[in-house]
């Protein structure tokens, strides 16, 4: 089987031409093909010799995506279908932000987590993506719209942290000052929360910015919405999160979907404030998504300003997340696999 080219770092490909009989060179000319003028094809590579190519050809395979459907919401966010080839198909998002170009990646075909509120719940766990699926998503959006991301949120499917050794190598892929140079800053990782891998994520040296799913303040309704709740309870949780401030000094977001008549009362902004009280944090409010078969409904306006403002004044900074997408359904927690080989 040929190996992934974008699944190796930069380090990794230099050991990787050493060991087949190549100048360690020739791996940041490929990478600079690969990252830098993002080429589809070996023959594209034209600095290297014939015999190099043919080689490269042979053994490794560049996986560029092909797009299946692209969507374009109102509000200018687009939203692919990519064929990753080997008959799955997964969803990315591009939205434009005031700072920039963001890019919303799926890190797993599927997901595992089963959380209620989520489209990705509904088809079942496939397999995790490779480093370099990955990246190629973020690579295939770049050549298909001629433009340059800055940033990258891990927040379509899947659990970043359920591949954890595969997202952390697209971070360095991503972070790599010779090819795309997206600073780690502007990296964001979000998590049902995977305590162990949390603090895991904490004891390295990454500075990406960790986005917590945290969405209820007892454990009887965060159970009831998200089953990890039973693995890692709330206040597990955030002793977590606060090892993650202590060790990396960065703040941490916490998302919260505000749905009708279950969490977004006043006493869960009481109850929040009181978990968050003293920690470097800011709470992203998202309006619920409603997806098929979810029985959970968007709360009123009315209730998520007063939710937010109850936040803000006694401590918390907490925003409303704009929505985008919601017509091309592209909206947080709306993203799906899709098995090519079934009917669609
Ligand atoms: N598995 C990761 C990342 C994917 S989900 C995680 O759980 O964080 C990205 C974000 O969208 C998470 O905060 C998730 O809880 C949220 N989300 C999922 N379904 C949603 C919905 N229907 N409406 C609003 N947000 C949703």
């Amino acid at each position: 089987m040929k190996k992934k080219i974008k699944d190796f770092t930069l380090n990794e490909l230099k050991e990787e031409m050493e060991n087949i009989g190549e100048k360690p060179f020739r791996a940041t000319q490929i990478w600079e093909w690969l990252y830098k003028e993002n080429v589809s094809s070996f023959d594209e590579m034209t600095n290297l010799s014939l015999p190099l190519r043919t080689k490269l050809n042979d053994n490794y395979e560049i996986g560029t995506y092909n797009i299946i459907k692209k969507l374009e919401s109102k509000d200018g966010t687009k939203k692919f279908l990519f064929d990753i080839l080997d008959g799955n198909a997964i969803e990315t998002v591009l939205m434009e932000y005031k700072f920039g170009k963001s890019i919303c990646v799926s890190s797993q075909v599927g997901c595992k987590m089963g959380c209620k509120f989520c489209a990705s719940t509904g088809i079942q766990f496939a397999r995790s993506l490779s480093a370099g699926e990955i990246v190629e998503q973020i690579l295939a959006v770049q050549r298909e719209e001629k433009v340059k991301i800055s940033n990258v949120v891990f927040m379509g499917i899947g659990e970043p942290l359920d591949n954890y050794d595969n997202v952390l190598k697209a971070v360095k892929i991503l972070n790599d000052d010779k090819g795309l140079n997206i600073g780690a800053r502007h990296i964001s990782i979000s998590t049902s929360g995977i305590v162990p891998k949390i603090r895991q994520l904490a004891d390295e040296k990454w500075q990406c910015t960790l986005s917590i799913s945290l969405h209820a303040t007892t454990n009887e309704k965060r159970s009831e919405m998200m089953p990890v709740n039973n693995a890692y309870p709330i206040e597990e949780l955030i002793d977590a999160c606060k090892y993650y401030i202590e060790k990396t000094g960065r703040r941490i977001s916490f998302e919260y979907a505000l749905a009708k008549d279950n969490n977004d009362n006043l006493e869960d902004a009481k109850r929040l404030v009181k978990l968050l009280r003293g920690m470097i944090a800011h709470v992203n409010l998202i309006p619920i998504n409603k997806i098929d078969q979810g029985k959970y409904t968007k709360s009123t306006n009315e209730n998520i300003i007063k939710f937010r403002d109850y936040l803000n004044e006694n401590g918390i900074t907490a925003t409303v997340r704009r929505e985008l997408g919601a017509d091309i359904d592209a909206a947080c927690g709306q993203l799906r696999r899709q098995n090519l080989t079934e009917p669609k």
